[in-house]
């Protein structure tokens, strides 16, 4: 699974490559809208590409359901409609909280830090110290770079941003690195990015990563407000 099919170089990023979205959440899972309702979405913002990437676990059992809708109004339309999921980071070793098979079917396999495990259970960033919270944040990501397995590191540094306002610049540095090292792309998430951009630019040109652009929408209004912002700060 390598992202160099999807993925542009952040040095390459233009007016074209920045009209996609590829962290887009249905009603498949926790998200508002349909499939088909977020194709109409994609199509009013000028998108080009986009990926549905509903939230996974390992016993999730829709997703050969929504691969085939998926497929089905791919083929209906102009614009390029790819599968994904969301999985998180299961544990401080980098394994991944999706079934193989579902991986290996997926055309974009977004890898994102939410709760924090520990022994059984799953913590909130809010629970720990604001340094502890994003040293394991930092961990957590850098585990799941290791091990590999999916093409796009969801939304860097998100859980610090939500409960703390920030992320540390030379931990972004070593998320971006370790990006890189892996040829695994950096998701610029609209969601929780949007006030990071003067911090990122700078460590993302200097090192470059594969970028995947999303909005991590969960309802059709927050689509293509990012890919906006971007056009005025690329
Ligand atoms: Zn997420
Ligand atoms: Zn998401």
């Amino acid at each position: 699974m390598k992202p160099i099919d999807f993925f542009p170089k952040f040095n390459t990023l233009d007016a074209y490559s920045i009209k996609v979205d590829f962290h887009l959440h249905s009603t498949w899972t926790d998200g508002k809208n349909s499939v088909a309702e977020i194709i109409q979405s994609a199509k009013k913002h000028d998108l080009h590409s986009i990926a549905i990437t509903d939230h996974i676990r390992s016993s999730s059992t829709y997703f050969d359901d929504y691969k085939k809708e998926i497929d089905f109004l791919n083929a209906e339309q102009e614009l390029n409609i790819y599968s994904g999921f969301e999985a998180k980071v299961a544990d401080f070793s980098g394994n991944i909280d999706v079934q193989k098979e579902v991986a290996k079917a997926a055309d974009i396999a977004i890898v994102s830090v939410h709760r924090f495990p520990f022994g059984r259970k799953l913590y909130n960033a809010s629970e720990f110290k604001r340094s502890i919270a994003q040293e394991m944040e930092l961990e957590l990501n850098l585990a799941a770079l290791n091990r590999g397995g999916f093409n796009v590191l969801g939304h860097p540094g998100g859980m610090s941003l939500s409960f703390f306002e920030e992320f540390p610049t030379h931990f972004y540095e070593e998320i971006i690195l370790g990006c890189v090292k892996n040829e695994i792309a950096f998701d610029l998430n609209g969601r929780y990015h949007n006030n990071q951009i003067a911090l990122l630019y700078p460590l993302l040109k200097k090192h470059n990563p594969f970028i995947s652009i999303g909005t991590d929408s969960h309802s059709t209004d927050t689509m293509g407000m990012w890919n906006k912002a971007l056009e005025e700060t690329i």
